[in-house]
């Protein structure tokens, strides 16, 4: 057996897996891939191998346990498998959506953990029920093999109370826990570090604004390397607009709209998570690209939706560079901040006053590697940086098992 460790990363949703399969010795992806319509008809699973072309097979999984079994059949198959004997699982690394304030990092599951999270049930009750299902299979499909869960809710409980708290009556944060809690945690973590190592300049010296702006969108204000901020909450509903979810208004409205429309909680919960955001304005799509080709065909709301877009980011790395009194960098991530460039021009044009400056053709070029589109004397630099969720939480499972 070998000696260098080899970490299963895996993302469980409701009805999809996603994994990858990291040696730990270089940081290379082994294999990586994802079973999509768990617990439905017609599901299947796809790996990928190093460059190779996806393997792709139909198969029957009727829930998660059977999607990992599948998992572990195609890592040591014969033919297009990466290992021999289910013994090179070093460990499982899971992403869990919700550790609320009993989790402030990484952690190896015992019984204990797994008991704390099913506590997050109540107020995750759509993401970590999953996540949990995945951490079950694991555990009885590969006995003896460590599982660690990496919270996205961890990297913010640094934040300040003055930060977290809500102004509603303090017995509702008491009683129930309502609070900011953030997510996106994990990538967050991630790019602020890549952003100090890019720099050359130590993490614990820099303030950073990190805008992950992908399906789900949210701003975090690093300072020292921990999170002081962030604009998602109780919920990844809050903060900024995103593909389909409307991010903050007035709460008012809320209950105005169940009056007049005459819909009670989930419907109002519909709107707001799958009707509103880019899709609700534009009328296009929640993709990026076809807003971006409609705007480009002249469709007047696609435009609208971006200037949107763009002018909330604007605005809250103007209030976090404010909350930590003075701001580095800015970090641009996730699918559209790594893809689209006039999204991020649109984003730090008119900033210059406050020291950030950047170079249009450094910004178009942007190509899958991470890079400084700052003008050379531009006093707070602003990196692209893609990030890298399933590593950082490789690296924190290897750490854990230290
Ligand atoms: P998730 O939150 O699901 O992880 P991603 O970070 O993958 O989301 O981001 C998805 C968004 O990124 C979509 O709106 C998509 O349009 C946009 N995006 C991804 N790749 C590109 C690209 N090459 N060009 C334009 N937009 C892109």
């Amino acid at each position: 057996m070998s000696m260098s460790k080899k970490v299963l990363v895996i993302n469980c949703g409701s009805s999809s897996l996603k994994y990858q399969f990291i040696d730990m010795a270089n940081e290379l992806v082994l294999a990586k891939g994802l079973c999509e319509r768990v617990g439905m008809d017609k599901s299947f699973a796809r790996q990928t191998r190093g460059d190779e072309e996806p393997l792709i097979i139909n198969v029957d999984m009727k829930d998660h346990n059977d999607a990992i079994t599948q998992v572990i059949e195609l890592l040591r198959d014969k033919d297009n498998g990466v290992i021999s004997d289910i013994g090179e699982i070093t460990a499982v690394g899971h992403r869990v959506v919700h550790g609320a304030e009993q989790f402030s990092d990484s952690t190896i599951i015992d019984g204990k953990v797994l008991d704390g999270i099913k506590d997050c049930i109540e107020i995750a009750p759509l993401h970590n029920p999953p996540n949990i299902i995945g951490i079950e299979a694991c555990m009885q499909l590969l006995p003896g093999t460590p599982n660690i869960a990496v919270f996205d809710t961890a990297f913010h409980q640094t934040m300040p109370q003055r930060a977290y708290l809500y102004a509603l009556p303090y017995d509702y944060y008491e009683k129930y826990g309502i609070r900011k809690y953030g997510f996106h945690g994990t990538s967050h973590r991630y790019v602020a570090s890549r952003a100090a190592e890019m720099l050359g300049r130590p993490l614990e010296a820099l303030k950073i604004v990190t805008c992950h702006l992908g399906n789900g969108s949210s701003i975090c204000a690093v300072d020292g390397g921990k999170s002081v901020e962030t604009s998602m909450g109780y919920t990844p509903l809050d903060g900024l607009m995103m593909g389909t979810r409307c991010g903050s208004i007035d709460p008012a409205v809320v209950t105005w709209i169940m009056d007049h429309e005459k819909i009670g909680t989930d419907d109002v919960n519909d709107l707001m998570n799958k009707k509103s955001g880019m899709i609700g304005v534009t009328g296009v799509s929640s993709d990026f690209r076809d807003i971006t080709n409609a705007m480009r065909g002249g469709n007047a709301r696609a435009k609208l939706g971006i200037e949107m877009f763009t002018y909330q980011v604007k605005k809250y790395i103007g209030q976090y560079a404010a909350a930590m009194g003075g701001i580095d960098a800015v970090v641009l991530t996730a699918g559209v901040g790594e893809n689209v460039a006039h999204v991020r021009m649109g984003i730090v044009g008119g900033l210059e006053f406050m020291g950030i400056e950047v170079d249009g053709d450094k910004n178009e070029a942007v190509a899958g590697r991470d890079i400084d589109i700052s003008t050379p004397g531009a006093k707070v630099r602003t990196l692209v940086i893609a990030t890298n969720e399933e590593l950082a939480i490789a690296r924190d499972t290897v750490r854990l098992l230290q």
